[in-house]
């Protein structure tokens, strides 16, 4: 099992992908996904699956230009959407592309997961964790609740687990421990960092430092400005 970002950048895209043997899954699909793919020639026939971790736009926008495009290429096999339960945007999204076409050759199978969930695709297992991620708007001001979740990918003994965007919870915790390698949230700059924002929206490098103690290694995702990843 490898792990790649495709592409992460705080409040534009951020997307990974998972190989498995001769399968793919993408974690978030940002805008680019698409692009990102193509550049790294990945056989779209191969995508098996796709995992939302939440419904921002900088981690699903690129979500209808990748079932269109497996609509132009007459895609035969079905893939597999997951998304946290009652996330609206991934919901809408996949119903206007359905709406919008009755002539696509694939079928689109969803899944709505909770915290707990357990999915098994062939000899992967994926385990899911609430996460807590708000609704923010102007330079974070915090809006309300969204549904977020992070995914434990686990095969042939390695374990790779994803946060997704998050405050800090219990659940972030529990998903990281013992882990592989933990890609985690890492968005604030520490001049933004106070108490409400690190609950409920992002971590800081240092808090994601901290959390990415829990595995054996960690990797910072969705930093923000000219930062890596
Ligand atoms: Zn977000």
């Amino acid at each position: 099992m490898n792990t790649t970002i495709l592409y992460s950048k705080a409040g534009i895209a951020t997307q990974l992908m998972i190989s498995v043997e001769e399968d793919f899954f993408i974690v978030d699909t940002g805008d680019g996904t698409l692009r990102d793919l193509f550049f790294r020639k990945i056989d779209f026939g191969k995508i098996k699956g796709i995992f939302l971790t939440h419904g921002h736009y900088d981690h699903m926008a690129g979500l209808y230009a990748l079932l269109g495009h497996f609509r132009i290429i007459e895609r035969r096999c079905p893939i597999n959407i997951y998304f946290p339960k009652g996330c609206k945007e991934a919901e809408q999204i996949i119903f206007a592309f359905q709406e919008s076409y009755d002539d696509f050759s694939f079928k689109i199978q969803t899944y709505e997961v909770k915290g707990g969930d357990e999915v098994k695709i062939k000899d992967l297992e994926v385990k899911i964790y609430q996460m807590r991620h708000y609704a923010a708007v102007g330079v974070n001001r915090i809006l309300h609740p969204d549904v977020a979740v992070g995914y434990r990918f686990i095969h042939q003994g390695k374990e790779v687990a994803i946060s997704g965007d998050t405050g800090m919870c219990s659940g972030l915790i529990e998903l990281v421990r013992g882990a592989d390698v933990a890609y985690i949230d890492s968005t604030l700059e520490e001049e933004e960092v106070t108490d409400t924002i690190l609950n409920n929206l992002h971590l800081s490098q240092k808090k994601a430092e901290e959390i990415g103690r829990f595995a054996k290694k960690y990797i910072p995702i969705h930093l923000q400005g000219d930062e890596e990843n």
